[in-house]
């Protein structure tokens, strides 16, 4: 078979063009990048479980009516994906506080928030992302007021959702990112939730012990990053059977 066209190459994924037109192939590697690509590894099975999650969490998504590009997954490694025009912008929730809200803001780990709180940051790796105000993007027409509120909109929708998912096994979730794209109908278009949701893009903390399944675990050397993942998939019931490092597969029927 052909190779197929490599769009794009990021740290996490590879974008490649899809089957029709309008749809990509998007591949998740096992590289684990932090701190803005400083630190580096490669997670022997993550990009198979990311895969997993990321269809388990926008296959729910698409169940309760929040439009996402996903289509199907094709096999450990990739999925099908509607092709968007990303929106330069990181769209961050928070639930409680973690990361770069306690260092700029002095807050304690784990404060909770009065309400979620929406953050936007400017994707640029040269600048390290850096976050921007409502007023730069408007001025700086990366988007419209109205796909701004319907950015908000979207990323609320998206934390009531996998805040019940993750509550329902046992997780707290602290924190996410998520990026949005735009779909063109005719002369119209509407905002969908791309890119991927996985343990790379969200904090989640156990509720009982507090033990941390996320990319932190990475960050801050806190052990096995693919035991972490691995524990996540395997509550929500989507584990894989064939990723070497899983201790002991299950069936899932
Ligand atoms: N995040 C992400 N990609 C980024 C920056 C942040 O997926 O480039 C996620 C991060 O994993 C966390 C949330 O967004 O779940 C908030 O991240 P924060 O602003 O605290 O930044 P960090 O601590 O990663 O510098």
């Amino acid at each position: 078979m052909a190779r197929r066209k490599k769009i794009y190459e990021g740290k996490a994924k590879i974008m490649y063009e899809g089957p029709e037109p309008g749809t990509m192939v998007q591949y998740f590697k096992d590289d684990a990048t932090a701190f803005n690509a400083e630190k580096r590894a490669v997670i022997e099975g993550k990009g198979v479980l990311n895969n997993r999650l990321s269809e388990f969490f926008m296959t729910g998504l698409t169940q309760v009516g929040i439009p996402n590009h996903f289509i199907k997954r094709l096999n450990m490694r990739e999925q099908l994906i509607r092709s968007v025009e990303i929106i330069p912008l990181e769209v961050i929730v928070r639930n409680f506080a973690a990361g770069s809200i306690c260092k700029r803001l002095g807050m304690a780990e784990g404060t909770p928030m009065p309400r979620p709180i929406v953050e936007f940051c400017y994707k640029d790796d040269a600048l390290g992302d850096p976050l921007v105000a409502e007023e730069h993007i408007i001025a700086f027409g990366w988007a419209s007021q109205q796909d701004l509120d319907d950015m908000i909109a979207l990323a609320l929708r998206v934390n009531d959702f996998l805040s019940g998912v993750m509550l329902a096994v046992g997780i707290k979730l602290v924190d996410f990112k998520i990026e949005i794209g735009r779909v063109w109908e005719n002369d119209f278009h509407r905002l969908i939730v791309a890119d991927e949701i996985s343990p790379d893009s969200c904090r989640l903390w156990d509720i009982e012990t507090g033990r941390k399944l996320d990319k932190d675990v990475f960050r801050r050397d806190l052990g096995s990053l693919a035991d972490a993942y691995t524990e996540v998939a395997r509550r929500l019931g989507v584990l894989p059977t064939n990723v070497t490092h899983a201790p002991k597969p299950t069936l899932i029927n």
